[in-house]
């Protein structure tokens, strides 16, 4: 399928940056120096001005400290840091916020996601598409708890939510400036990113690309936090949850009603002592 729309800027416009990689980085300390060694080669191959916004989300390890001596070698790397741990999807919202590029490339920094894939990610934005996601081919680096909770997580979000969400699609993506714009007025405060991308719409298509394992250090997501996004993804996609408490509290209003009916028939019932049956002697 081609796209038909050109896309409208893409060369920068005075001095500012064609392109902002946003990198949401959390006690990233270990993998800093290899992630910037097979980034910084492949922007320089595209030719463009670029710009990578480190948005370093309350890291306890040197990891900011990192960003700054990193900024002094090559100023087109920059920090953000955010003023304690807001989670990734924050940190990838205010990164949004900060980029000035006619598109925005979210990309982690454990280097699950290759950098390799950025100029497939513009040619296919060339074509036209505002959104270029990268769909990951197997979740082979995922351990079994955490593939069987997303499989959860998709059929329960599939089934009740108004938004279709690829399942293979995660934050790697290319986002043109229109896209960046609108995502930059939506005042929600819970930011479930992989359903606001689907819901803004645009012309979106996915290309596949091989997730590596960690390089170093553990994934963030521990089961408690996991087991939070989904229920924040649910609640803000679809009405399933408001309406299956609804229920729940008119059964609850349901059977309090009758319980308080039977035991005031069961009062006046004994109406001439005026006593429960069980305290009657
Ligand atoms: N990250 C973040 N804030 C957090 C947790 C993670 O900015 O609270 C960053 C992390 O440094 C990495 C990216 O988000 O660059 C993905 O995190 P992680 O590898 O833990 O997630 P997973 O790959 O397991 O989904
Ligand atoms: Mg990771």
């Amino acid at each position: 399928m081609t796209a038909r729309r050109k896309p409208r800027v893409r060369r920068g416009a005075k001095g500012m940056p064609v392109l902002s990689v946003i990198v949401p980085i959390f006690n990233e300390a270990l993998n800093i120096e290899n992630f910037f060694e097979r980034l910084m080669p492949v922007l320089d191959g595209l030719k463009v001005a670029c710009e990578v916004i480190c948005v370093d989300d309350g890291s306890i390890d040197d990891t900011r400290q990192r960003i700054v001596e990193f900024n002094a070698q090559d100023p087109r790397i920059k920090l953000l840091g955010l003023s304690r741990n807001f989670g990734k999807d924050i940190a990838l919202t205010a990164g949004l916020h900060a980029a000035t590029g006619q598109a925005a490339i979210p990309i982690d920094a454990d280097l699950q996601h290759p950098p390799e894939l950025i100029p497939n990610l513009i040619a296919k934005w060339r074509e036209g598409y505002d959104v270029v996601y990268a769909a990951r081919s197997s979740r082979a680096t995922d351990d079994p708890m955490r593939r069987a909770a997303s499989w959860l997580f998709y059929w329960i979000f599939d089934r009740f939510s108004e938004v279709s969400i690829p399942h293979d699609a995660g934050d790697f993506r290319l986002l043109d400036r229109r896209v960046i714009d609108v995502l930059n007025r939506m005042p929600e405060r819970s930011r479930f990113m992989k359903g606001i991308f689907a819901w803004v719409g645009f012309r979106q298509i996915g290309i596949p690309f091989e997730v590596e394992a960690r390089a170093y250090g553990r994934s963030g997501w521990s089961l408690r936090r996991l087991m939070r996004f989904a229920i924040d993804g649910l609640t803000a996609f679809s009405n399933v949850p408001l309406i299956a408490w609804g229920y729940a509290g008119a059964l609850v209003a349901f059977v309090s009603l009758g319980a308080g009916t039977y035991f005031l028939i069961l009062r006046c019932g004994d109406g001439e002592t005026g006593k429960h049956p069980a305290v009657r002697r």
